[in-house]
């Protein structure tokens, strides 16, 4: 090959996102054909791949990061800039008229090649410039029969040796929806700008983020404020330290919730702040609503759903609450109810799905939780009845009530 060769290499793709196998491809083109530069250059809607347009601009800005630090190597968004399907033919047009002094390579990994002549105007591509080819891991067959096949047709195309990455775009989208590691597969600035952005990770692992992102800026505020400062204070001594912060996760999950399906966020603070205030201190408030007279000593059934029965007349006789629908969202809080309202759904969820629950599943409830209340608080209950039969716990007859309510709910509501 000629030494004094100083050509310009061309590397076009979709660049979804960038990795080192196109470095390393540029890499070995530019060693091979002493080439002064080469252009990245990334396409915009390209022919051959649906709505890549849609992530136009993180392709672009990853690709620049990638190549930042390479003084050989810059992005040309030609393509971008254009705003349409580019077919190549026509950017290397442009190119050489703007440079018309310069000598243009073409740089294409192996399956490119393989490709090119299903290409827009393939015949006259290759007639403008000359091709350099890399071998690419995982393409079967030789790439030098293709390479004799064109080079037969009198077009000029050169294969370039060097290192082989088996490194795809495909590859790298796949690995993070499944949450795997992509070390080593990309640069290190790519990789931070994907993470900071959630790129390619699964719908529900995005969902997710949103969701915890909302609950995480709803204010807590008022708890600063009369009488509500006294109601945090008073539960921060009866509850334990992991319990009142999981009280607050709740109160956060369920404004959340409630600004999203358009119910009272005073109501649903307030209801989430008490839904656990009698949870460990059964036998000290049954004993004090025995004393005023709403409970006699028959009524004492300990049970892992006591507290919320119990909770919704603590709520009423010493938080004084007098607010129906927050004492039955209250009660009605881990059982649920054959029928429930928004706000009783509500309660049930947010305590289900804040931001401090970690157990197998609560991701895909809270992605749901972002589309349907309803149905969320269904797969809830039927995750928890499934967990019960598992573990061959006692269920409360409530528990299956309740879930068969919110079926026949949800079956009226369809046939509507
Ligand atoms: P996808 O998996 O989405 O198709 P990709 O990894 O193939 O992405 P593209 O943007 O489609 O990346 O590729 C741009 C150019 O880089 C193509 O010519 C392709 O053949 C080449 N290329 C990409 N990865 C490699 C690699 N690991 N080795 C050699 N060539 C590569
Ligand atoms: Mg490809």
């Amino acid at each position: 090959m000629d030494e004094t060769n100083c050509g310009i290499g061309i590397l076009g793709g979709t660049f979804d996102p960038v990795h080192r196998g196109h470095l390393q491809l540029a890499q070995n083109a530019a060693e091979a054909l002493h080439l002064k530069r080469v252009f990245f250059i990334p396409a915009y809607a390209p022919p051959h791949k649906q709505n890549r347009e849609e992530n136009a601009d993180h392709r672009l800005r990853m690709l620049e990061l990638a190549v930042e630090d390479e003084p050989l190597f810059c992005v040309d968004d030609r393509e971008m800039r254009a705003h349409q399907t580019n077919y190549t033919v026509h950017t290397i047009q442009s190119l050489q008229a703007e440079m018309p002094d310069e000598h243009f390579y073409f740089i294409l990994g192996e399956d490119s090649l393989r490709q090119i002549r299903t290409w827009y105007h393939w015949e006259e591509l290759l007639s403008l410039v000359d091709v350099v080819v890399s071998s690419r891991p995982g393409v079967d067959g030789d790439v030098q029969k293709e390479v004799d096949v064109l080079n037969a047709l009198g077009y000029h195309v050169l294969v370039a040796d060097g290192p082989q990455l088996d490194i795809s775009s495909t590859m790298i989208r796949e690995r993070i929806a499944t949450g795997r590691g992509i070390r080593q597969l990309v640069p290190e600035k790519v990789e931070r700008y994907m993470r900071s952005y959630g790129l390619y990770t699964a719908d529900e692992e995005r969902i997710d983020a949103d969701f915890l992102q909302g609950v995480l800026a709803e204010s807590l505020d008022f708890l600063d404020h009369k009488p509500y400062s006294g109601w945090a204070k008073r539960l921060k001594k009866t509850l334990r330290p992991s319990r009142y912060r999981h009280t607050l996760g709740v109160v956060r999950s369920a404004a959340f919730l409630a600004r999203r399906y358009g119910v009272d966020v005073e109501k649903a603070r307030l209801a989430a702040l008490l839904h656990d205030c009698a949870k460990h201190n059964e036998r000290m408030y049954f004993d004090r609503l025995v004393a005023c007279g709403r409970l006699s000593e028959e009524d004492w059934h300990p049970s892992p759903v006591f507290h919320a029965t119990l909770g919704a007349l603590v709520a009423e006789e010493f938080f004084e609450v007098d607010d129906g629908e927050i004492i039955h969202a209250i009660a009605g809080h881990t059982t649920g109810f054959p029928e429930m309202s928004l706000l009783d759904q509500l309660i049930y969820l947010a305590d289900a799905i804040e931001p401090g629950r970690d157990y197998p599943g609560v991701m895909a409830l809270r992605e749901e939780a972002m589309r349907s209340l309803q149905g969320a608080v269904f797969t809830s209950m039927n995750d928890q009845l499934i967990h019960l039969l598992q573990t061959r716990q006692y269920i409360e007859t409530m528990s299956l009530t309740s879930r068969n309510g919110i079926w026949m709910q949800a079956k009226a509501e369809a046939s509507r």
